[in-house]
This record gives C-alpha cells, structure tokens and sequence, in this order.
C-alpha cells in the first residue's frame, strides 16, 4: 500500500508536533497543523526527526566497512539476498515465516482493508498490502521512519510484523511500547527475534530475547504461537562460524568477518538438522530465533 491511499494517509502523524493533519503534495507530505514539510521520495514518506539525520551520518560510516558494503550490494537485489539467505546461510527457517503467519491471520480478500506494517523490513517483500517501514531507504521501503518515535495514531494497525529487527534498536523498549501502542485491539503482532546467536552487525546489535521474554513484553498481546525460526542446529552453526574464524581476527576484523561467511556456506548443511530437533518438545531452549504471534488484548 502507498501513502497515497488515504487509508495509510489517514494513520501518519506529522513527528514535529503530533497531529493526523498531513497533506499529500506528491513529493512532499505538509502538515496542515505546523507547516512542516516531509519528503517523499520513490512514493516513502521520509517521517524523520532531526536527531535521526545525524544518526544516518554514524550509520554510514558502520555502512562503510567491506563486509557491510557486500551486504548492502547484495541486499540491492531482493531475490539474490532471499536466496542466499535459504541457500547458504545459518538460519533453517522451518518454522513459521512472516508470510505463513499473514496468510494464517487473514483471508486474501481481506488483506485488502487491512493495515499491516513490516517494522525493520530492509527489502523484503511480503505482500503488496504490507507497508514496509525502515530506518534506511531501502527498494520496497513504503516509510522510512524511526521505529522508536512511529509516526502513526494509537490503535490504527491491524498487524505489525518485525523479523530480526528489535535487536537492531538500541532503545529496544521504546520500539516494543510504540508496536504495542499503535496496534488495535484485536489486532495482531508476529515478532521474531534471535535468543541464541552470536553479535552480529547490522549495523549494531543490543538485544537478545528467550520465549518467555518475549511473551513478557507483548504481554498486551495473547498468545495465539510461540515458535522457533532456527533451532539448536542454526544456534549451533552461527556459533561455529565465530569459533573457527576468530582466529583470523588476529589478522583483521575484515579477514574475521569474511570468514565468519566463508565457515557459514561449509556448515549451512547441518542446518537440516533443525527438522529432527522439532521433534524434542524443548528445542525452544537451545533456539537460535525465536517468534511469537499474538492478539492484542481488548
Ligand atoms: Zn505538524
């Protein structure tokens, strides 16, 4: 969906003085309350504070380093990132995906009056009808915003989705009050987060998670599945890619970091694993990621 539906319109706050009252002028969203004005470029709104412009400034320069330089090539290719991810990478996504839990959550048909927002989406395409928001402009982006000051009204979307993504904020808990905030009741939440993996930048990395923390802070939300994205196998390749290039930190941490990619495509295979460990009722301890979908309480 793109802003120039009314509907999305209609849920934006201006992030200078808080109103419902934006305008769209095609390259611009105004404010009819403040007269701010916003940018937007390829249909993305740019609803961002000052502050967060001279964080992009500290975030290009993490950009800049050679290992993150491949990944934002590689991520300027939607396909190319989704396959590697499956093919080589550390993670066995068996359990339920973003996309799984939409379709299990509405009908098709109903998609289409929904709300629905992908916080942290990079590229990912999930639907047409989720509106994706990211810190970065990213191809797919449908808001670039700041996901612990959402520029949306309370209790306006009817699901948010966020994958790998919460322990990417450094103000973690202010992202989880603002999802819970502008969800509606009744409405619904899917969060993954990693619980067993070693640091990983992108472009930094706060914040881990088990299943009952989770479960504690969306305690608005009931629990409808709690689940694992990558189980004790995926924990246990994203562990050995560490453990065995480590060494080559010595040298540098550009050699480490693309090693760490080199050691991850040689123990991708083992991956296949998870699919015997979801037969052991406590998998979910060792999991690599974890996610939870829920229902906001009325
Ligand atoms: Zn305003």
């Amino acid at each position: 969906m793109q802003v120039s539906d009314h509907r999305f319109l209609n849920i934006l706050l201006c992030p200078n003085c808080k109103t419902a009252n934006l305008a769209d002028q095609k390259d611009k969203l105004t404010c009819r309350q403040c007269q701010s004005t916003y940018p937007v470029v390829n249909s993305a709104p740019y609803l961002i504070h000052q502050e967060l412009i001279q964080q992009y400034k500290q975030y290009q320069k993490e950009v800049a380093s050679p290992v993150n330089k491949l990944k934002t090539l590689i991520k300027k290719s939607p396909w190319l990132f989704q396959f590697l991810t499956y093919a080589i990478g550390s993670i066995s996504y068996f359990g339920w995906s973003p996309r799984k839990a939409l379709k299990k959550t509405f009908r098709e048909e109903q998609l289409h009056g929904k709300i629905i927002l992908n916080i942290g989406s990079g590229i990912k395409a999930i639907h047409p009808e989720v509106i994706n928001v990211d810190i970065f402009p990213y191809q797919n982006v449908g808001l670039v915003t700041d996901a612990t000051k959402l520029p949306i009204t309370d209790n306006s979307v009817d699901m948010v989705i966020t994958e790998s993504t919460l322990e990417h904020i450094p103000d973690v808990e202010l992202a989880i009050q603002e999802i819970c905030r502008v969800v509606k009741p009744g409405g619904f939440v899917y969060i993954s987060i990693p619980f067993l993996m070693p640091f990983h930048a992108s472009p930094n990395d706060y914040f881990r998670l088990t299943s009952a923390g989770i479960k504690h802070k969306f305690a608005i939300f009931e629990e409808q599945r709690v689940g694992m994205n990558g189980g004790p196998a995926s924990a246990l390749v994203t562990l050995l890619m560490h453990f065995f290039a480590l060494p080559f930190s010595i040298i540098s941490t550009s050699l480490y970091n693309f090693m760490t990619y080199v050691i991850m495509a040689v123990l991708s295979p083992l991956r296949i694993l998870d699919l015997v460990f979801y037969l052991f009722p406590r998998s979910m301890d060792a999991a690599a990621m974890t996610y939870f979908i829920g229902k906001k309480r009325a």
